[in-house]
């Protein structure tokens, strides 16, 4: 008699507060955690138009998940190891205060080298984070 929570599940455009989510086990819960037009919009392609999101996919995934290339990296990185997933580099770096000898770019005038670990995140876009392991 106390079941009135998925009322106009169906029809409800937004959806996003997820209050009455709850998993069902018959299904993929990863495919429930897509943006509902996402899921929605796939669940109504045909056969055909699923192929060429299929490869679509394929190659989007190609695309981000590409490794990071030593020409990825900037002239001035100096590659001491490969990750698994990037590399970690040694650079030289300016600290950007006003008449610190470093911003003449003269590489003795720098600061440095520093490790930095090179590495894409999930979107494919590449980042550089300190990598302070000492
Ligand atoms: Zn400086």
């Amino acid at each position: 008699m106390t079941d009135g929570a998925d009322r106009s599940a169906e029809s409800d455009p937004g959806d996003d507060t997820a209050a009455d989510y709850e998993a069902d086990p018959d299904r993929s819960s990863r495919v429930e955690e897509l943006p509902k037009y996402l899921r929605e919009g796939l669940a109504k392609q045909d056969v055909e138009s699923l192929r060429i999101v299929q490869r679509y996919v394929d190659e989007l995934l190609d695309e981000k998940e590409r490794p990071v290339e030593r020409d990825d990296l900037p002239e001035t990185a100096d590659p001491v190891a490969e990750t698994t997933d990037g590399y970690i580099v040694e650079e030289l770096v300016k600290c950007g205060k006003d008449g610190c000898k470093c911003a003449s770019g003269a590489e003795s005038d720098m600061h440095g080298p520093y490790e930095y670990r090179y590495y894409r995140d999930g979107d494919g876009t590449l980042h550089k984070e300190y990598a302070d392991n000492e």
